[in-house]
């Protein structure tokens, strides 16, 4: 096969699940045809920005702290580890973009009216840099890894943005005990004001019940809208200026 073809082939594929499952179960009627197109634009932009912040996160030093009796742990402790450290940070990263001017950064994500799989694709290249500065950060305890895991962690960190935001019926208590689903995450972009500073999370949702900021899906029993619900002028919005 083409190199060239896989990240194309690796996102789409589970794109194309992730549509039948939505249209098998929808948590909200959708008229795709009216919003694809400007999710592929967004989608296209989001390449473009993604590999102009990971040639800056690249170049950030960052010390190989991870003692060696971490370094000799196995792997799969490691990548437990690695998750826990990456998205503590994340929730973080998430919650302080969430207050006064740093808001401009975030706010084109928040800004579609819908959910569904390709909605959550938005992101500025400030965001973009705001959150791999926690995989960086977190990557030292991973150190020496075979490379295929990196692979596999970047295609895991796309599939789960793109899960997070599926417009499915996906009722699971016990599974949120742990993780963020959809309906997770779609509380998040909710606009109402009850849910303004609700579940940060990215992959785990104990971070948001330990720091105050857990909604339970299913005590909202009311039906969410999405959306910033303002006018902002569409460059800045972009660029998170
Ligand atoms: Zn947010
Ligand atoms: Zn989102």
């Amino acid at each position: 096969m083409n190199d060239a073809l896989f990240p194309y082939l690796a996102f789409w594929i589970p794109g194309m699940l992730f549509f039948a499952i939505e249209i098998i179960r929808p948590a909200r009627p959708l008229q795709y045809r009216s919003v694809f197109v400007k999710d592929l634009v967004a989608l296209g932009m989001f390449t473009i920005s993604f590999l102009l912040a990971v040639n800056i996160t690249d170049r950030i030093p960052i010390p190989n702290y991870a003692p060696a009796k971490i370094l000799a742990l196995p792997l799969f402790v490691k990548l437990i580890l690695f998750y826990v450290v990456e998205d503590f940070g994340l929730y973080w990263v998430h919650r302080i973009m969430h207050t006064g001017p740093v808001w401009r950064v975030h706010k084109w994500h928040h800004s579609p009216r819908y959910m569904y799989w390709l909605a959550g694709i938005r992101t500025t290249i400030p965001h973009i840099i705001l959150f791999n500065l926690t995989y960086v950060v977190a990557l030292p305890i991973l150190h020496s890894a075979p490379s295929l895991i990196f692979f596999a962690i970047g295609f895991e960190h796309m599939m789960r943005n793109n899960w997070m935001h599926m417009n499915v019926v996906w009722r699971s208590n016990w599974l949120e005990w742990v993780f963020v689903t959809p309906r997770y995450h779609h509380i998040h972009h909710s606009d109402d004001p009850r849910h303004y500073m609700a579940n940060f999370g990215s992959l785990f949702t104990f971070w948001d019940r330990i720091f105050g900021t857990y909604v339970n899906p299913e005590e909202v029993k009311q039906e969410i809208s999405f959306g910033i619900g303002e006018r902002t002028n569409p460059v800045r919005l972009i660029l998170g200026v």
